[in-house]
């Protein structure tokens, strides 16, 4: 029986992906490495495949969404999947690296397969949504051709280039910025608790020092593209003093500041370099000198 699309890997991501479709009236066949995990989806009216050559078999175009490239090779790379994936088009959202991605680009191209990367950057709550937000780079035609159909996962959709790698490079600096904010709540609630402050208590003022970032990226942005580093009213001496009172309260409670440690020492080191009146984001330009 043919499908509008198949989706690989029925993790939360790619159930609540293969969900979506069949929200918006899509025929779906899905399959996943562990039996059993589709139970819900073919309630709903998808097709469950018994391999993942048959699922791919069954559509035109295949979404894999995996834990990472070594789960998405384990399944695209077996003989009769490849063979299968032959003149159809297949969509990666799994997430990695740029460079696993522009090898399983070349991987693709060797085997007659047509080929989009794609990264998603939102949770699983918003798929179907319109807060959902994807990220997709290959050929432009080729993206063109399935939009449509992508599209029907909602939210927002955005064709970076043909550099098959470049939705992956976006991943990784959106997730670079991500998991180092998590790093720091996670670290600011434990010091917080150590003096007595709960997580509710601290989280109505910690959403005001986020509310802060958002401009300041745009601004830093410039900065950083233009070469101006301007610190005036926040120079980078001042942020490694109050940086150092973080490291020291911490540790005088007992807590591991390796995070912070870090950040001064990026901060210290671009002031040993004569930058100490330059805003925080000369950091990012010192440490991109080494290339
Ligand atoms: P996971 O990252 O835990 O991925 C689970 C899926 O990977 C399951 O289908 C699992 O199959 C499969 N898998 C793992 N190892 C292998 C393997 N060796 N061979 C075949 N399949 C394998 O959960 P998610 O579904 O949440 O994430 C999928 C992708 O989506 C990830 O790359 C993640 O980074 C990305 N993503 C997820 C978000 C989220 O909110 N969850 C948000 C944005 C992106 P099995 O059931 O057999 O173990």
């Amino acid at each position: 029986m043919q499908s509008a699309v198949t989706v690989l890997g029925l993790g939360p991501m790619g159930r609540s992906l293969a969900r979506a479709f069949l929200d918006a009236g899509l025929s779906v066949t899905v399959w996943n490495r562990t039996p059993g995990r589709d139970h819900e989806l073919v309630e709903r009216g998808a097709v469950g495949a018994a391999s993942a050559e048959e699922a791919v078999a069954a559509s035109g175009l295949t979404v894999i969404c995996v834990v990472n490239y070594d789960a998405a090779d384990a399944v695209l790379r077996a003989a009769a999947v490849a063979r299968a994936l032959k003149g159809r088009t297949l969509v990666n959202l799994s997430a990695d690296t740029p460079e696993r991605a522009r090898e399983t680009g070349a991987w693709a191209d060797r085997h007659g397969i047509r080929y989009l990367d794609g990264a998603i950057m939102t949770p699983t709550t918003t798929i179907g949504t319109a807060a959902s937000v994807y990220l997709h780079s290959g050929p432009e035609d080729l993206y063109r051709e399935h939009r449509p159909l992508l599209e029907a996962l909602g939210g927002t959709h955005t064709h970076l280039g043909e550099d098959i790698g470049r939705a992956a490079a976006y991943d990784i600096a959106l997730l670079d910025v991500f998991w180092t904010a998590m790093a720091g709540y996670a670290h600011a609630v434990a010091l917080a608790r150590a003096e007595g402050i709960t997580a509710r208590e601290l989280a109505p003022f910690a959403q005001g020092i986020g509310a802060i970032l958002p401009p300041l990226f745009a601004q830093t942005a410039a900065d950083f593209d233009d070469g101006g580093f301007s610190g005036e009213g926040n120079p980078l001496t001042s942020g490694a003093s109050s940086m150092a009172h973080i490291v020291h309260a911490s540790e005088a409670h007992g807590i591991d500041a390796g995070v912070m440690r870090a950040a001064e020492g990026m901060a210290r080191r671009a002031i040993g370099l004569g930058h100490g009146t330059d805003g925080f984001i000369r950091v990012a330009e010192v440490l991109g000198r080494h290339r």
